[in-house]
């Protein structure tokens, strides 16, 4: 019988998972990245898999794939507040695929990630395979001091997002439907948001910044942000009202969404793939974040507040309070 990925995880976490009585691990399964004491300092490692015809289009060049693959890792560093240091690579490839151009392509995307950061690749498996090619990364990280944890948010917290959201699900929503052969409207701009999705930009140094300035909490928007926000609410037993207006939009998807509350609902609020981080944190903190997201040229927007459990999550647009949609984000059935 088929399950949600969740309720899958949380099996595993039930069975597999339970590290109460090891005092080494700090962050277990539940957060975006696990953090682990070494001898007094911290580890924090993630991975995430990439599926070519799911994650991807089979035809994606191997530069975007590769800078993405690492980009989605860096990404959960990022939330933690971590700083990336290496990585490790899974490539499983069909018969004919790892051509000398498709190598050198590889890599080069990953360098164009990866070098400003000084991230080394120290490990990985390699094994041909007749399914579609699958890429995991598995990125580890350091940390000083507490991470960012989708359990640190507070009643009276901001809640805010870096960059803005919505533009990789519309970039993918164009894509599907030219390639059903539906009449694509001529979007200026189009090809941004199609860059958007394909080299995702991690907030390495505003994740960084934020935890050490002393934010409690933080995730990145994989799944959709309603998706991923309510993953905060539930880690941290809070509410939020979120404003709906205050979601901060690219020109072009502003330019689309325009008055329609389902292009803002399926694309900025569900439509995930915008590797962008929610942050809460106490108003004390405004001024200090607002620097650090100018230094470390990351758009930073208040987008609602955390509020007592018992008010759920509520969303607000045009000054009224809307439905929650049925499905706040994606979810892989397994
Ligand atoms: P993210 O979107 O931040 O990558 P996920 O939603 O994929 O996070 O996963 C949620 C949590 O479950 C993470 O802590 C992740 O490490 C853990 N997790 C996911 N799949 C597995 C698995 N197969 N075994 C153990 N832990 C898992
Ligand atoms: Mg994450």
């Amino acid at each position: 019988m088929a399950t949600g990925e969740f309720a899958l995880i949380d099996e595993l976490r039930r069975g597999l998972g339970q590290v109460e009585d090891d005092a080494a691990v700090i962050v277990g399964i539940g957060d975006d990245a696990a953090v682990l004491d070494c001898g007094g300092r911290r580890l924090v490692a993630c991975t995430d898999t990439l599926v070519a015809g799911r994650h991807f289009f089979a035809e994606l060049g191997a530069d975007d794939l590769a800078w993405k693959a690492l980009a989605v890792n860096l990404s959960d560093l990022a939330a933690m507040g971590a700083e990336p240091r290496w990585a490790l690579l899974n490539l499983a490839l069909p018969a004919g695929m790892a051509t000398p151009a498709w190598r050198a392509d590889f890599m080069r995307g990953w360098q164009e990630l990866a070098l400003p950061f000084n991230l080394r690749l120290v490990g990985g498996d390699t094994v041909a395979c007749d399914g579609p090619l699958t890429v995991t990364v598995t990125a580890l990280g350091l940390l000083a001091g507490d991470a960012l944890l989708r359990s640190g948010a507070q009643v009276g917290d901001d809640l805010y997002v870096t960059g803005t959201l919505g533009d990789a699900a519309l970039a993918l929503e164009l894509a599907f439907a030219e390639r059903a052969g539906e009449a694509v409207e001529d979007l200026p701009g189009a090809a941004t948001l199609e860059q958007c999705r394909r080299r995702p930009t991690p907030r390495v140094a505003f994740g960084q910044a934020a935890q050490r300035l002393g934010a409690r909490c933080a995730q990145d928007v994989s799944d959709g942000f309603l998706a991923d926000l309510h993953h905060i609410l539930q880690a941290s037993g809070v509410g939020a009202r979120i404003d709906g207006d205050a979601i901060p939009l690219s020109p072009v998807l502003a330019g689309w969404v325009g008055d329609d509350w389902q292009r803002l609902l399926r694309t900025a609020l569900t439509g995930g793939d915008d590797y962008e981080l929610i942050l809460a944190a106490p108003p004390a903190l405004a001024v200090q974040l607002q620097t650090a997201a100018q230094q470390t040229q990351t758009p930073l927007q208040r987008v609602g507040s955390v509020l007592p459990a018992a008010a759920g999550l509520q969303l607000f647009w045009q000054g009224r309070r809307q439905d929650l949609p049925e499905h706040l984000g994606h979810q892989h059935v397994i």
